[in-house]
């Protein structure tokens, strides 16, 4: 069995990815280290936790000891890094911890699996030469778009808040530790990303939640803020390919191509719960425009052509088939289609 460590599994897209990837891999065994920060929530992986091939593990990127205890201990093969400080808003109120999570600690792993797996620059210990390091990062290290064109893998970086300039500064890294020591790493860019198990202060759970509690559903500024949205399973499927077929050292964007407004996701959700869990006036009502986030990005939209001509990945879900599986499983979750 080859024993990979994933890094933030207890978050959103990480405890979407480990079921689908054991179930799809039997021949893995996952380490999952976590710090279980306010974002991680092992509930997320009760359908896991009593897998054989599957270990949770405590404890921060940062801790050097650690990660290379783990490294010696389960003879790690691959690392998938998924763990970050990932929320824009808090990293504008507190981004001392954005460096250090997804700065430093992307550092840490990074090096230590340098140093586990090669001999010297270039060179790999003979039973370490096909461990490849993933890193999972994001659109926002490219910046904001005007109306037209999209973030290609050639887009120069521009990123405009500190959490996308800690992402961005994390790839950096890890495209050193390619040119310099000649590891084998992959980097993907992707879109913002919804669907079950994301934590509830980012913007669908929030609508979702605010408009079953009828409280006001906030938008920041005048709502016309663009992300391009893709369901949180087609994003592990480009992870998963992307780290068994990906070409080394490349980078690849994944997007949906679903470009929608927050007007538009917040009124789509009004009209799924309107017709799910009917009240006597629309949901839409409760729609109400809060001052905008400091330096919010006007536009993000990618191009995926590279992940689909060159590994035949592509978005099996878009925006509106996608949400209307997201909202089921919030209200379940909340347990409103079951009051
Ligand atoms: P999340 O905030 O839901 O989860 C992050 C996880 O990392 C949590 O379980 C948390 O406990 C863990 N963590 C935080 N600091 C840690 C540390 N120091 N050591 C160990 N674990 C730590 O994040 P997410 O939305 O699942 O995002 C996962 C990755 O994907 C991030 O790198 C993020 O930048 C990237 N990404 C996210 C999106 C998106 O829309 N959510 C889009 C593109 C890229």
């Amino acid at each position: 069995m080859k024993t990979i460590l994933v890094t933030g599994c207890a978050g959103f897209i990480g405890s979407n990815f480990v079921p689908y990837f054991l179930k799809k891999y039997p021949e893995y065994h996952i380490v999952n280290l976590d710090l279980l920060t306010y974002a991680g929530n092992l509930e997320n992986l009760k359908e896991i936790e009593e897998d054989d091939h599957y270990t949770f593990v405590k404890g921060d990127i940062c801790d050097r000891e650690l990660v290379e205890s783990l490294f010696e201990k389960y003879d790690i093969k691959g690392v998938i890094h998924f763990a970050a400080e990932s929320h824009v808003d808090n990293s504008i109120k507190n981004p001392g911890v954005f460096i250090e999570t997804n700065v430093n600690g992307t550092f840490t792993l990074l090096d230590v699996a340098y140093k586990y797996w090669m001999k010297e620059p270039f060179i790999y210990k003979k039973e370490y030469e096909a461990c490849r390091f993933h890193h999972i990062s994001t659109d926002e290290v490219y910046g904001t778009l005007g109306e037209e064109g999209l973030f290609t893998e050639e887009t120069p970086y521009a990123p405009n808040s500190p959490y996308s300039a800690s992402k961005a500064g994390s790839d950096m890294i890890v495209r050193s530790y390619r040119h310099t020591y000649g590891m084998n790493t992959v980097i993907t860019n992707c879109s913002n990303n919804y669907g079950p198990k994301q934590h509830d202060e980012k913007l669908i759970p929030t609508i979702i939640r605010k408009a079953i509690e009828g409280e006001s559903i906030p938008i920041y500024g005048d709502g016309k803020n663009i992300r391009d949205w893709l369901y949180v399973l087609d994003h592990c499927k480009g992870i998963d390919l992307v780290y068994h077929i990906g070409k080394s050292g490349e980078v690849y964007n994944i997007g949906g191509r679903n470009e929608r407004n927050n007007n538009y996701i917040a009124n789509k959700i009004c009209d799924i719960l309107d017709e799910l869990i009917p009240k006597d006036k629309s949901y839409k009502e409760q729609i109400g425009y809060v001052e905008d986030r400091a330096g919010h990005d006007k536009r993000y939209a990618i191009d995926a052509t590279k992940i689909e001509n060159e590994l035949g990945w592509k978005a099996d879900e878009n925006f509106e088939s996608g949400i209307v599986k997201t909202i089921k499983w919030y209200l379940d979750k909340y347990k409103v289609l079951n009051k």
